[in-house]
């Protein structure tokens, strides 16, 4: 079974070719997230997790996911974690984890995908992003191949106190930048609650006809670049910028 978290659709899409390969199930946490639960799970099959990093980690909710739904012992995991530059230290917890829960870590990964954080960075047009998406193709492809073989990812090693630091530093962005006060929408919008149907935490409710943000956001960036009018903005920071409409919209 593979697991995915995604905003724009970069995990989604890695998870889908994964499972191209290897014709396992997938599924979006999203739907356990919304509905508040913490799943259990007996089949002794091999789980993936694919999910972004926010902030040199796993995405938070992929995190939580993780460490609370229920597997059983001695089953293969296998964490593939899509990002612009690095995963971080996602090894050092997900090997931790493992141990705890007493599943066999097979290791994790990195696929490279265009840029959506608009809020903060520089996103780029469609025709500079495929190329990205093209490069990733062939490591998804390796990936797939060594999760249907039974094979481990190559030992990616953190620092010592890297996970700690590593933790120490996603829990003050959350706490200190994913704020959705600065989200807002000009008068172009249409009232058509895309921004709430793909918001993956339900985070989202509609008052007086306009998207109302609440406090659970882990800044995935769905609703902003996926808002059909491009009308939704993040302060002064996102005006202008090139909106990440995910890799579907790239390479069908
Ligand atoms: S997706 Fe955009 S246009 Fe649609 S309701 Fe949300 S802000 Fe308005
Ligand atoms: S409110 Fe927007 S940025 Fe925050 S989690 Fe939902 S879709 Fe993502």
């Amino acid at each position: 079974m593979i697991f995915y978290f995604t905003g724009t659709g970069n995990s989604r899409f890695v998870a889908e070719k994964i499972a191209g390969k290897t014709g396992d199930e997938i599924t979006d946490i999203s739907t356990y997230i919304k509905a508040g639960e913490n799943p259990v799970f007996d089949k002794k099959e091999t789980y993936v997790f694919v999910a972004p990093s926010y902030c040199s980690f796993i995405a938070g909710p992929m995190a939580d996911f993780a460490e609370k739904a229920v597997f059983p012992k001695g089953v293969k995991v296998y964490f593939v974690v899509t990002c612009v530059a690095s995963m971080g230290a996602t090894p050092a917890w997900a090997k931790k984890l493992s141990a705890k829960k007493g599943y066999e870590y097979m290791g994790s990964e990195t696929v490279l995908m265009p840029q959506n954080y608009v809020a903060f960075f520089t996103t780029k047009e469609k025709s500079e992003n495929a190329p990205v998406i093209e490069k990733a193709l062939p490591k998804i492809e390796e990936i797939g191949d060594l999760i249907k073989s039974g094979s481990r990812f190559a030992d990616k090693k953190n620092l010592p106190g890297e996970l700690g630091f590593t933790l120490w530093q996603a829990k003050w962005f959350h706490d200190h930048m994913m704020k959705t006060k600065k989200f807002f929408t000009t008068d172009a919008c249409v009232s058509c609650r895309k921004c709430v149907q793909v918001c993956p935490l339900g985070n989202i409710n509609f008052e007086n006809g306009r998207p109302k943000w609440g406090d659970n956001c882990t800044h995935c960036m769905a609703c902003i670049n996926l808002c059909p009018q491009q009308c939704i903005e993040y302060g002064k920071k996102t005006a202008g910028k090139p909106r990440y409409t995910g890799p579907y919209d790239i390479i069908k």
